[in-house]
């Protein structure tokens, strides 16, 4: 029998990174996690230092070991998941970021995002690319730091350099230099990668004046890229898996058929639907992604996101003091049988998929003099739901498949309620599954796939274990009646945003 039976998952997300160990059944058996500074030099803009990056995650990836008592020897090897769009550049000869990373919440790029855009450029690059011309993407970020960081251009025209997200980054450092590569899912949010042809585009390197010679070679999400140093755990480990955080959930969730979706409930919601082999181009501003590439088989999603999700229930905790911990709100919100026709539209920073309206602002609808905090607070969590369902219901209706469940995760899909109501809003099962690390599960599956110790992605999706099936329990009749109450909410909130004077046009 083959020792070496477990999987290293390193997991590197935007303000932690985590190790995981996972066994041959897909069980957790050790977890270390550390988080790392964030920078905000001026308003805009978000760094991180690539070293703290790289120094946190090597250290949790040893204290995984250690904790739970396994020989390095032990580990099949490694995937990782990590933070997309992220931006590095670094120097080859010495491994050493030349700038601090930029983080993909970063709008520095926006100056250049706009003027493209006024050029006519946004077509082009939604049908090459599958995104939107933003400044959210790396493309902007990397041209940012060519034009600004002292001789970088003509040292990155003389090949001195290498430029990566963050999952290229981890493997140079963890091969010491030998490997600088990266994976469709990861390359596919760069705004350089054509998802027709899936290379790097011409073009587009081209527009954003990128030299080719610092750009990773693109492999796919399952494979032994190179090796893991001596130097770092205590043996050479090979490296073999690669993916972008959400691709890594959706994987994690076992989602690897066409119509399957997975919504992540964090601070925003997260929401992937696998479209199969097919690249379905979204007539409702959704991202058409890679989802991941295996054995040669690229299969895409469509992604989309609500900007406040658990953040509302923050600001019923920070903001109107309602609660005293996020846990306590879905007792607040049991107090009382239902809304009580109180709708809260939680735009606080404008409206995203599927309404793209960025003036839009927060609005309370339906007050009347019986209205307390209890109502506030379901209605809080009822918007969390409406605004994934309209997200779902706009993925439908680009990928013209019906869905037939939604798999859910993150820190508020613990809220019994909320995933209730989703189910009743949506008419569709809510199921939350047994283990809700799906991030770095989905690495430790494409690694362990490429490793052996899994023969098919069927038998990775074996291992998904169900923890709680929500059914819908509502008539169709108030399933109607809410969303009503809601679409009506909505029309005000943008009606409000609409009727505001005309944004002064950015000359900067
Ligand atoms: P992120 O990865 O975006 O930081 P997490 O997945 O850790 O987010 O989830 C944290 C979010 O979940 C917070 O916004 C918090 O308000 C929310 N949250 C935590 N517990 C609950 C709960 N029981 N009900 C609803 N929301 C919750």
């Amino acid at each position: 029998m083959n020792d070496k039976s477990y999987i290293l998952a390193l997991d590197q997300g935007t303000t932690s990174s985590r190790a995981i160990l996972f066994d041959r059944e897909g069980r957790i058996c050790g977890r270390a996690q550390r988080e790392f500074p964030q920078y905000f030099p001026q308003p805009g803009w978000v760094e991180h230092d690539a070293e703290e990056i790289w120094r946190s995650q090597i250290s949790v990836a040893a204290m995984v070991l250690q904790t739970a008592d396994i020989a390095a020897s032990r580990v099949a090897g490694i995937g990782i998941a990590n933070q997309r769009e992220t931006t590095v550049l670094w120097e080859r000869a010495t491994g050493h970021a030349i700038a601090p990373a930029i983080v993909w919440q970063d709008r520095r790029g926006a100056a250049l995002c706009d003027a493209l855009s006024a050029a006519g450029w946004e077509t082009r690059i939604r049908e090459k690319t599958g995104l939107t011309l933003d400044p959210y993407f790396s493309a902007s970020k990397l041209k940012w730091l060519l034009d600004h960081i002292p001789g970088a251009r003509q040292r990155a025209g003389r090949g001195e350099l290498a430029f990566g997200t963050i999952d290229t980054w981890l493997v140079w450092k963890l091969s010491q230099g030998r490997s600088h590569v990266t994976d469709p899912s990861n390359a596919s949010r760069t705004l350089l990668y054509n998802l027709q042809q899936q290379t790097w585009d011409e073009e587009l390197l081209e527009l954003f004046e990128i030299p080719r010679e610092l750009l990773p070679e693109v492999r796919s999400s399952s494979e032994i890229y190179g090796h893991c140093d001596p130097a770092w755990l205590g043996c050479s480990l090979p490296i073999a898996g690669l993916i972008g955080d959400q691709q890594a959930a959706t994987f994690g969730q076992a989602c690897l058929s066409p119509g399957m979706i997975k919504n992540t409930y964090g601070t925003g919601c997260f929401m992937m639907m696998n479209t199969g082999v097919e690249a379905v181009a979204s007539t409702h501003r959704m991202l058409t992604t890679v989802a991941w590439q295996i054995a040669g088989q690229t299969d895409y999603a469509l992604e989309g996101s609500v900007f406040m999700a658990g953040a509302t229930v923050q600001w019923l905790r920070d903001g109107l003091g309602l609660i005293d911990r996020a846990d306590d709100v879905e007792a607040l919100a049991r107090s009382v049988p239902d809304n009580g026709g109180v709708y809260l539209v939680p735009a606080f920073s404008g409206l995203g998929a599927p309404h793209w309206e960025p003036q839009a602002r927060g609005s309370l609808f339906g007050l009347s003099r019986g209205s307390n905090k209890a109502h506030i607070a379901r209605a809080a969590l009822e918007a969390i739901a409406y605004q994934s369902a309209d997200v779902l219901k706009a993925m439908e209706q680009d990928a013209g498949i019906a869905v037939r469940e939604m798999r859910v995760d993150g820190g508020a899909a613990k809220n019994d309620l909320l995933l209730q109501f989703q189910a009743d809003i949506l008419g569709l099962p809510v199921v939350r599954p047994q283990i809700t690390e799906t991030t770095a599960q989905g690495a430790a599956f494409l690694a362990g796939l490429a490793l052996g110790l899994w023969s098919s992605k069927e038998e990775v999706a074996g291992q998904w274990r169900s923890e709680r099936r929500f059914e819908p329990g509502i008539s169709e009749n108030r399933r109607a009646e809410l969303l009503q109450g809601w679409q009506r909410a909505l029309a005000q909130t943008l009606a409000w945003a609409r009727s505001l004077p005309p944004r002064q046009p950015n000359v900067s």
